[in-house]
């Protein structure tokens, strides 16, 4: 598999420093970004929220959005990738460790892809989540390689057999450990405000995007773990989920309903807007 490393086309193989910034304190930011069908699905839009976590931890990328599209082509192109993930990250680079950024630094840009289907299963039947407290810190805006608290969350998600952890800060639903979350109230959606809470999924803003277009009401409100146990339907969100029903909170059922099929299919219009 062709590796976009450091300013290069490599095999499989790189060579990581040991003093590489985002390897000893996740001193980076990164993107997910989906292939469908050989091509790139809202790369733009991952592109310009890399750029925008880049300046928010003052990091000076030295590629433009239309460089990191066409360094992903390449590889999409070279790995014969159809549908697939691609990962994208940026670290604030290398130097002698220590906490205070380095006079002058070149960020280290790691691009790769790799083959991942559509998570039809759990479209189509629903997953289970757990709920718990979001502990994470307050620039989850930032989509930033320091994925402790996301990664601790997913843990105990998986350790009770649940695919996704609904984390709760304040008493107030904000988001899942890789995930957005939808509450569907009486045919109106909710969702956590796009503040420093919660990371602004693309997914969520096709979301947001299909909901207008079916003049289904999209309301970016707060709304608590009760709100959430009594809603009429419950969706996750995120690049490799799609639009994912929940039917199981912790102990309580929850049943897949029209507005989650709804989007689910104007979702699907946009991946292959020919079909
Ligand atoms: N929230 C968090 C914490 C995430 O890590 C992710 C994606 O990985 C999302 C939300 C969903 O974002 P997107 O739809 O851009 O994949």
């Amino acid at each position: 598999n062709l590796i976009y490393f450091n300013g290069e086309y490599v095999n499989d193989k790189i060579a990581i420093d040991p003093n590489d910034r985002g390897y000893q304190f996740g001193d980076g930011i990164y993107e997910v970004v989906r292939v469908y069908n050989g091509m790139l699905f809202t790369a733009r839009e991952h592109f310009e929220r890399l750029v925008r976590s880049a300046a928010e931890i003052q990091i000076k990328l030295e590629l433009t959005v239309d460089d990191y599209i066409e360094i992903c082509q390449h590889l999409i192109t070279e790995n014969q990738v159809t549908d697939g993930l691609i990962y994208v990250q940026v670290t604030r680079g290398n130097a002698l460790r220590n906490h205070i950024f380095p006079e002058s630094f070149k960020p280290v840009t790691l691009i790769y892809s790799y083959d991942s289907a559509r998570p039809v299963e759990g479209m189509d039947k629903g997953v289970k989540v757990i709920t718990l407290e979001d502990i994470r810190w307050l620039r989850c805006d930032i989509k930033s390689l320091n994925l402790l608290g996301n990664v601790l969350a997913k843990q105990q998600a998986h350790v009770g057999q649940a695919v996704e952890a609904i984390q709760v800060r304040d008493g107030i639903v904000t988001e899942g450990a890789s995930s957005n979350v939808f509450i569907i109230k009486n045919g109106t959606i909710y969702t956590h405000p796009a503040n420093h809470l919660i990371l602004n999924g693309i997914t969520r803003i096709v979301i947001k995007r299909c909901a207008e277009e079916l003049n289904i009401p999209f309301v970016e409100k707060t709304f608590t773990p009760e709100e959430l146990y009594d809603a009429d339907e419950v969706i996750i969100s995120s690049t490799s989920l799609e639009v994912t029903p929940v039917t199981q909170i912790d102990d309580q059922t929850v049943e897949i309903g029209p507005v989650t099929r709804q989007l689910q299919q104007a979702f699907k219009e946009k991946i292959y807007p020919a079909s």
